[in-house]
């Protein structure tokens, strides 16, 4: 509603550089990415070019020693194939990458997922994209393997305070170690049918090296997010990042939430879409948006969304394929948890509190709360874990 709002208004204008960027997850429901695609072909009626974008690693050498480093690739909006390799991802790669090279899951206290996926994606996204360039250069060694070995990357993890023992350290970063190692160079028309160059005097002088730098003196913008009027606590936290005392916020970036500020409700978010031909053919409370069974959604809305889930576990979805297995599938939040969980035994550290909570998973330790409790919980537990637990706060 946001989006459209500002593009009825000409609000944005592709000439002064003005963009619509996705963060793909790899971890939303099929109907999300319907959607992202349908709001995408919309946008280019405007002419603003709407780009999707994955986190992704890539390998680089400091000193002579190869690690894996954050970055970020562009992808078509059509799923992933051999005949598509640059379409997105939806069976929880992207997750799963941000995990393994991690090696942690995160929590309500350390939401490494919308820093890494989403916020600091879209940043590095507009370093490149406000440069006003062409396209994307290539990132990452030619080679065809690997160059990265198990005793420099445990050794690397010891001398930064790590304390995994190695073969955990090594089992948790084997899917990392198998995803592409580099970025290929990309080029901007071949994702948006809308894109063409533009000349932007006040970004053009504030360019460096290719690249635009942020802050004062240097290149500000505006970033538009549509939280609601009746979001007010997921307000505070996006003005707390931005601008409140000790901002971690990003230099140069200015968030503006028009929708929050006109007090536009979540009725009235319906009501709009109510009078359109085309929708998010999700349930309206919103449930399944976002990262399916994200754990900020609270221990009640997962229950319920885990009910919704296992009625469409079966299904083969036309264009994506089957449901199993996925992020829509608990079966896969589970695998995670355990995969990636951190075993603070294995590592030597103080358990608090409860001596089973051993295991630092996607709910914490305290909490008792984990997918495979989720999976088995009767309605009574649910309440009273619902107690413990902070109801849903994805703010990106
Ligand atoms: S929706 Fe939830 S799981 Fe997904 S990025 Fe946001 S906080 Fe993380």
């Amino acid at each position: 509603m946001m989006l459209f709002m500002l593009l009825e208004n000409r609000i944005l204008d592709p000439a002064r550089g003005d963009v619509i960027v996705f963060n793909n997850t790899a971890s939303e429901h099929p109907d999300t990415y319907r959607f992202a695609r349908d709001c995408e072909a919309a946008s280019c009626r405007y002419g603003v070019p709407f780009f999707w974008i994955e986190f992704q690693t890539f390998e680089d050498s400091v000193g002579g020693e190869w690690s894996r480093r954050p970055s970020y690739r562009l992808v078509n909006s059509r799923p992933w194939s051999a005949d598509n390799p640059d379409g997105f991802h939806w069976r929880g790669e992207v997750f799963e990458e941000l995990l393994s090279w991690s090696c942690y899951v995160p929590n309500q206290f350390r939401r490494i997922c919308t820093q890494k996926m989403k916020l600091e994606t879209t940043r590095m996204f507009l370093t490149d994209w406000l440069a006003a360039k062409d396209g994307i250069r290539h990132l990452g060694h030619h080679g065809k393997t690997s160059r990265i070995s198990a005793d420099s990357m445990y050794a690397r993890h010891r001398r930064n305070q790590g304390r995994v023992p190695k073969d955990i350290l090594l089992g948790k970063r084997h899917f990392v170690l198998n995803r592409p190692h580099q970025r290929p160079k990309q080029r901007y028309e071949d994702f948006s049918p809308v894109w063409q160059r533009f000349e932007n005097p006040a970004t053009q002088s504030r360019v460096f090296g290719g690249r635009a730098r942020f802050g004062k003196g240097a290149v500000e913008y505006v970033a538009f997010v549509g939280l609601r009027g009746d979001e007010q606590h997921r307000v505070k936290r996006v003005e707390d990042r931005n601008i409140g005392p000790g901002a971690s916020g990003y230099e140069g970036e200015h968030v503006y939430m028009p929708l929050a500020d006109m007090a536009v409700s979540r009725d009235d978010v319906n009501d709009f879409w109510d009078k359109q031909d085309w929708d998010l053919a999700l349930p309206s409370e919103g449930s399944l948006s976002n990262c399916v069974y994200c754990f900020l959604k609270g221990a009640a809305n997962l229950k319920a969304v885990h009910a919704k889930m296992e009625a469409q576990r079966g299904l083969d979805v036309p264009g994506f394929g089957p449901m199993a297995g996925t992020p829509c599938d608990i079966d896969w939040w589970d695998e995670m948890e355990r995969r990636y969980g951190r075993d603070l035994k294995a590592e030597g550290r103080t358990i608090h509190g409860n001596p089973k909570n051993e295991v630092l998973g996607f709910f914490g330790a305290s909490t008792g709360f984990s997918y495979s409790v989720l999976r088995e919980s009767s309605e009574t537990d649910i309440e009273e874990f619902s107690e413990t637990m902070l109801p849903c706060d994805c703010t990106e």
